[in-house]
């Protein structure tokens, strides 16, 4: 059977990566808890009830909790569900590890996300009796050395290599070879099928094709003209059509470079600037076409004397951008060009990286960011600003009621006690009265004044 065909590729996928090496580093650290044994989330803060699920265990799949969904969700399906957040610093140095490991066994690796990796198995084949055994000793192996398990996919396509490394898990080897791809890849559904997203599955659904066989027999026009290029490269990998090489890590250390030879020799900057223009393009084009981002670019000119110099610069950051590569080359073109006619040019991008990984900002990034920075700050100071206005006014509003407020008491206090004021006037203007009227009648003779009037007074 293996003998059918000309290459056998192996895809390896880390089980629950995320999930497995924190388990593994918790007890390595004397924790009594294996999180793989129990329902268990990588992923946000349970306490603050923020972030998704970014991996889980087999337990945590058993109560439907699914990777991509917000951590409450998740909890809600299982109230006991332990989460753990995530370290990405400590699964980068896993994944090296293991990639240093599976180099050992064969030098043609494919690393393509942090838990994944394609190996050709093809230079290393007759050193096992058949694939098959060579993943077994790999799953064991994996397991021996760092404690966690591993799927193996074996076929003679890339593509199938990888859809059989995600049958069963975990610690399972599957083969899909291409004389087994009606059996055991057509039944399932068309979503399943790699790179096949859920827009794309639903657009399929729509169209009455449900399983990746649907979709291997559908006509071909109908596909294109409903889901375009995407439809297309959806049809070949479900008709298991795949030519693409396993890429050994050392072509990534050549880097990505392109160059022209030119129909007449090139004079001044701006026709240099026209082609170097052109070659950025396509080196950019080919970065993000294979995933990469470049940390390093060089430029490099051919005399029409056939003298060949070059120059190379480090970027602050890596990047797939056709403008920044642009930037660097026509930097690198003006400190080199000696002002002789230029036969050849060349750009080449090197120090790659997976574009999936985390690039430090650079200094143009943050210029771009900037104004967006400097605008949300004015906001922020604005809204504050306001906000102290407006506690200022209600407080002062506040005050002036109150004064109102005990002004008012004051009034009708005053008002409440007006009657027994008044009466208590008349008391003492009548004391006063009487005691004159009584000084006068002493002096003059009682009746000196009539009673009457008193009386009239009162
Ligand atoms: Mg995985």
């Amino acid at each position: 059977m293996f003998s059918q065909y000309d290459q056998i590729i192996f895809h390896i996928d880390v089980n629950s990566a995320f999930l497995s090496w924190s388990a593994i580093r918790e007890l390595k650290q004397g924790s009594d808890r294996d999180l793989r044994t129990i329902p268990s989330i990588v992923g946000g803060d349970i306490k603050t009830r923020h972030g998704v699920v970014l991996a889980k265990s087999i337990q945590a799949k058993k109560y439907g909790i699914k990777t991509g969904e917000p951590v409450m969700t998740a909890l809600k399906k299982c109230p006991t569900l332990v989460s753990v957040p995530p370290d990405h610093h400590y699964y980068r140095e896993m994944s090296r590890q293991l990639m240093e490991f599976l180099t050992g066994i064969c030098p043609v690796i494919e690393q393509v996300s942090v838990d994944e990796c394609y190996l050709d198995y093809t230079p290393i084949r007759t050193r096992y009796p058949s694939p098959e055994e060579a993943a077994r000793i790999i799953r064991e192996g994996v397991y021996k050395q760092f404690g966690y398990t591993v799927n193996v996919g074996i076929s003679d396509r890339k593509v199938l290599a990888k859809m059989a490394s995600d049958f069963e898990k975990p610690d399972k080897t599957h083969t899909l070879y291409q004389h087994e791809i009606q059996e055991k890849m057509w039944p399932l559904p068309v979503g399943e099928l790699y790179m096949c997203g859920r827009s794309a599955a639903k657009k399929l659904n729509a169209m009455g094709i449900d399983t990746i066989g649907d979709l291997a027999l559908a006509d071909s026009t109908l596909i294109e003209a409903h889901l375009k290029k995407h439809g297309m490269l959806l049809q070949r990998y479900a008709r298991g059509e795949d030519r693409s090489k396993v890429k050994p890590q050392r072509d990534r250390a050549k880097g990505i470079g392109h160059s022209t030879t030119l129909s007449s020799d090139v004079r001044n900057r701006e026709e240099a600037y026209q082609v170097l223009k052109k070659l950025a393009g396509k080196v950019a084009d080919r970065l993000k076409k294979q995933h990469f981002k470049a940390g390093n670019v060089c430029t490099e000119i051919k005399y029409a004397s056939f003298q060949s110099v070059s120059h190379q610069c480090m970027l602050d950051s890596e990047t797939a951008s056709a403008d920044r590569i642009l930037q660097t080359a026509m930097k690198l073109f003006d400190e080199l060009w000696s002002g002789e006619p230029v036969r050849l040019l060349g750009i080449r991008a090197t120090r790659l990286i997976e574009d999936s990984q985390p690039t430090q900002m650079s200094f143009a990034d943050y210029e771009q960011i900037m104004p967006e920075i400097r605008k949300t700050l004015e906001e922020k100071r604005e809204r504050e600003k306001q906000e102290k206005e407006e506690k200022e006014k209600r407080e002062r509003e506040k005050q002036e009621k109150e004064e109102k407020e005990k002004r008012e008491r004051e009034r009708q206090e005053k008002e409440r006690k007006k009657p027994e004021r008044e009466k208590q006037d008349k008391e003492n203007r009548k004391k006063k009265l009487e005691a004159a009227m009584n000084s006068i009648n002493s002096k003059y003779g009682d009746g000196a004044i009539r009673k009457g009037l008193s009386e009239k007074l009162s």
